[in-house]
């Protein structure tokens, strides 16, 4: 890892004002030496960054966009080597690997407070172009350009920037707010050109240039290509090798998702890097296996035709990925790869006696539920485990003081004694889980209650295996679980990281009441209410996200399953600083609400099924080239506190969904 050390921050690297960026040449014209604006052995400018964020964020294809990225890798890495792993950080819009919580922690406030002094721009001012442009990132910019300058600003470097941003996020205790600030107002004095956009949009974590993991690894893989020395013998199957590179990292990526391992091994290994390269490591937990949404045990039967499967009870709690390190400790990370070690001391017990001295180390995926230990262990909600104190990166809950106890339900074993099982199909890995656990220890420590249908049943009696599965699902059910999960017992089936599994199903209890599945959305608009709710804003509009293009798109009206107490809290949570003048240019919608929100908090909402719209704009161009998707009689179930607004219900889900409903309905896509 670099070093934070505040000389990086600034060099007197020349670099024209105005220089064309090349980037945007096709890779095979592109010169990654030539056309860089700094020579070998310099470190690299942040304006070659800043300029290819600037391309990138005009530039709507895809190919042209992963492109530019690419050729601005090949100039890092023909030039300054060490510059690429911080730029991989800038570009993801990160500072670290997600598992070390390692979290920049700058709100508005501090982004303007510095804006104030390094531009000279009244704090009132800076909020009403804020509430007028909606990104801070512009409102900085144009404070910059209507600043003079009495001299031309040191040029700041790409690692120097990466090194400032992770020092601001060590500033802890008392005065840490002013020292943050101090080291923004220094970088801040430094910027040029577009740089002052993307240094703010990076602090208040908001890259908007559409460049996500899945763009940025194909991009760098691709970079390697373009560079390797044999290229010419290359030519002939160009397109295939950089397929294969691209595709390579991203696996790896989800198999040891951290960017301090994978970068260095992909610059040493070049065109030669595959996965196999990197091993799981425990302490870094992987992408969880997603599942894909059925609308019940009919869709399942026919998508598991002549398959043997197995089905499981879904519980209602969170998910954990367990590790056990060689060091002998135990660490537990959430859905998104947060370590949340702190908050279940007393898994880490459970756990440590299960296992015994058989696994030396291991990845576990398991859901922890919330149990009522002296009500029979009756299983209890999500929002009774969400009630549990949170501890903290470095505070533990005291064991004594936790009031929500819990059960851990396995269900996979992902690694095991140094050994990956990835590939192993689900029957071996269970064995293998069972054979290292042995006994459950009931209201602690149990594994997940199943049901295997095998090929013959699935084959040749539908009716029975419907009936059976039903009422696997009634029991799952009346055992406060959500539903239930079908996985396939297939052979080939391992377990698929990061992936919406076609081997992995779920059947909810929502389906039975409406739609497949709630959706989690962000509000984005609102409109004024009437009546009764006078005073209030109501309805609300509501959104989904879509990572590829970076936008918020609207799904629904809400404006039931509120409390009056609720519509208070919220008109005071939006009013002041989270109301935007003019819609933002990443929210996508014919509506036209009274005010336009921004994208803060985010809400399960439960409607009764999807229809296809010309004016909320979800999953548009997935379902239909120039309709959205909408959900009809939506209504509010929940704030879910632990979602950032970028982890709400994505397009792709929501036109998964619709598939899955149209499958049973036969809608009309043409109206
Ligand atoms: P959801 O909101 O339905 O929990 P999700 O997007 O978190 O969805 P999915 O893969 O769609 O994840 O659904 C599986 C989720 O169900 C897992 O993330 C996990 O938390 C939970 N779960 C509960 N029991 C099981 C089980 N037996 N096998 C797999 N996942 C389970």
């Amino acid at each position: 890892m670099l070093g934070d050390d505040a000389d990086l921050l600034l060099c007197g690297v020349p670099v024209a004002d105005n220089a064309v960026n090349y980037v945007s040449l096709p890779p095979e014209k592109y010169s990654p030496v030539e056309h860089a604006c700094w020579s070998k052995g310099q470190a690299a400018p942040y304006i070659h960054l800043a300029r290819t964020f600037g391309l990138v964020e005009e530039e709507k294809g895809k190919i042209k966009a992963t492109s530019m990225l690419c050729n601005m890798f090949r100039s890092l890495l023909a030039l300054s080597p060490e510059d690429v792993l911080p730029a991989v950080y800038l570009c993801t819009n990160k500072i670290a690997p997600d598992h070390e919580n390692m979290e920049l922690n700058i709100g508005g406030t501090t982004v303007v407070a510095a804006l104030e002094e390094a531009c000279g721009t009244k704090k009132s001012k800076v909020r009403e172009l804020y509430n007028s442009l909606g990104d801070l990132g512009d409102v900085a910019q144009l404070c910059r350009q209507t600043q003079s300058l009495l001299a031309p600003p040191v040029a700041l470097t790409l690692r120097g920037v990466y090194a400032a941003l992770r020092r601001i996020s060590l500033q802890a205790g008392s005065g840490s707010a002013i020292r943050k600030k101090s080291l923004i107002v220094k970088l801040m004095c430094s910027c040029r050109e577009k740089e002052m956009k993307f240094l703010v949009r990076t602090l208040v974590r908001n890259l908007r240039i559409g460049a996500m993991m899945r763009t940025v690894l194909p991009a760098l893989a691709q970079a390697v290509v373009f560079n390797s020395t044999p290229y010419e013998g290359l030519v002939e199957n160009l397109k295939e090798c950089l397929q294969r590179l691209s595709a390579e990292v991203v696996e790896a990526y989800n198999i040891l998702p951290s960017l301090d391992v994978l970068v260095p091994s992909l610059m040493e290994k070049g065109i030669e890097f595959s996965s196999n390269t990197l091993s799981m490591a425990p302490g870094i937990p992987i992408k969880p296996m997603l599942a894909k949404i059925t609308n019940g045990a009919p869709q399942v039967l026919k998508l598991f035709q002549n398959k043997a499967f197995t089905c499981e009870y879904k519980y209602d709690g969170q998910r954990a990925q367990i590790h056990k390190l060689a060091d002998g400790s135990v660490r537990v990370f959430s859905r998104n790869g947060d370590e949340t070690t702190s908050r279940f001391p007393d898994l880490v017990n459970i756990i440590t006696e299960s296992c015994g001295p058989r696994g030396t180390t291991f990845i576990l995926d398991a859901e922890v539920v919330a149990i009522d230990r002296q009500n029979g262990s009756k299983l209890m909600s999500f929002q009774e485990l969400s009630s549990r104190e949170r501890g903290s990166k470095d505070s533990i809950i005291a064991l004594d003081k936790i009031k929500v106890e819990i059960c851990v339900f396995v269900f996979d074993i992902m690694f095991a004694n140094g050994e990956q099982l990835l590939n192993l199909p689900l029957r071996q890995r269970r064995k293998y889980l069972k054979d290292l656990f042995g006994d459950v220890k009931v209201g602690y420590f149990e594994y997940a209650t199943e049901m295997t249908v095998e090929c013959n049943d699935a084959c040749t009696d539908n009716e029975a295996t419907l009936a059976r599965m039903n009422s696997f699902l009634d029991d799952a059910l009346h055992s406060s679980c959500e539903g239930i999960m079908v996985k396939s017992l297939d052979v080939d089936a391992g377990y698929t990281p990061s992936k919406r599994s076609d081997a992995w199903l779920k059947v909810k209890r929502d389906y039975v009441e409406g739609l497949n599945d709630s959706l989690d959305l962000v509000p984005i608009g609102a409109w004024y209410g009437n009546g009764r709710k006078a005073g209030w804003y109501s309805p609300f509009l509501m959104a989904c996200y879509n990572p590829d293009t970076e936008e918020f798109q609207s799904v629904c009206r809400v404006m039931s399953g509120f409390s009056d107490s609720f519509y208070v809290e919220m008109r005071d949570f939006f009013d002041g600083d989270r109301i935007f003048q003019k819609k933002p240019p990443y929210y996508r919608t014919a509506e036209v609400p009274d005010m336009w929100l921004s994208p803060e908090v985010v809400w399960e909402i439960r409607g009764a099924d999807f229809t296809v719209s010309p004016v909320h704009h979800a999953a548009i161009g997935l379902v239909h080239p120039s309709r959205g998707i909408s959900v009809r009689f939506p209504r509010f179930i929940q704030c879910l506190s632990d979602r950032k607004p970028e982890e709400c219900s994505t397009s792709a889900d929501i036109a998964d969904m619709f598939h899955s409903q149209t499958r049973k309905m036969n809608v009309n896509l043409e109206k």
